[in-house]
């Protein structure tokens, strides 16, 4: 019960397995993942339909399953990370491989990740892939301990800030939560407007940008949210605009 859950479904996980359900209606791994992480690895693998289950959870914090007798609720709470290729062999963006897909292959495995499921993930990050030798040598960049660190200093800048709620972070924060923390200065709030209008972002990317920034703010240990917090909370919406 003191450590956080991390589950890792296969892509052939069924539906009642991954979201729950069952003539008794069990747990599925969303809520065994409940206040910890969900995995999704190759997400684009998996079946488009039991992604597109993962919506409503991942706006009410709960899944509800309907059955002939009524409707069962199970917590689930998760931090989602999904991974996925830029290609259905994975050899696109590597500059050592040639890669064959045909765009229309392309545009099929991307399009498994529907643009209102990408909406729902505040971070975006392209890892291009590294050599072997680079990986190996160490260049001046924190270490996880170090970062591990900043991101406990974050945690109880947010236990502070919420005090006595059931979840005290960011992302949890209601419309006059943000209103009172997330305040932008002028040049911040051009900024923002900019980029909503550029990428054609939706107003949900809205709130989770500001959210993202004063995370970022958090990580740093700054009061107030500055224009540096929103530029890096804007890139990582990238894969929004895709098209
Ligand atoms: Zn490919």
């Amino acid at each position: 019960m003191r450590t956080r859950p991390f589950r890792a479904p296969h892509h052939n996980a069924s539906l009642p397995g991954l979201i729950g359900g069952g003539t008794v209606p069990r747990p599925g791994e969303i809520s065994l993942a409940h206040n910890g992480v969900l995995f999704l690895d190759e997400a684009p693998e998996f079946p488009r339909q039991l992604l597109e289950t993962l919506r409503q959870p991942l706006e009410d914090g709960r899944i509800t399953i309907s059955r002939a007798s009524g409707a069962e609720a199970f917590p689930a709470r998760v931090l989602l990370v999904m991974s996925m290729n830029l290609c259905p062999c994975g050899r696109r963006g590597d500059p050592r491989r040639v890669c064959r897909c045909s765009d229309k292959q392309v545009a099929a495995y991307v399009g498994k990740i529907s643009g209102p499921l990408l909406d729902r993930i505040d971070l975006h990050v392209e890892v291009p892939p590294v050599d072997r030798d680079r990986l190996m040598e160490r260049r001046g960049g924190k270490t996880s301990g170090e970062m591990a660190g900043e991101v406990m200093l974050a945690r109880e800048r947010q236990l502070v800030r919420f005090k006595g709620r059931s979840t005290p972070v960011n992302a949890a924060m209601a419309p006059e939560d943000m209103e009172r923390h997330c305040g932008l200065d002028v040049e911040s709030e051009l900024l923002l407007k900019s980029a909503i209008g550029e990428y054609g972002l939706s107003a949900r990317a809205y709130g989770r940008i500001l959210k993202v920034a004063r995370t970022i703010a958090d990580l740093g240990g700054e009061e107030g949210i500055g224009v540096e917090h929103v530029l890096e909370a804007v890139q990582y919406r990238r894969a929004d605009n895709r098209g």
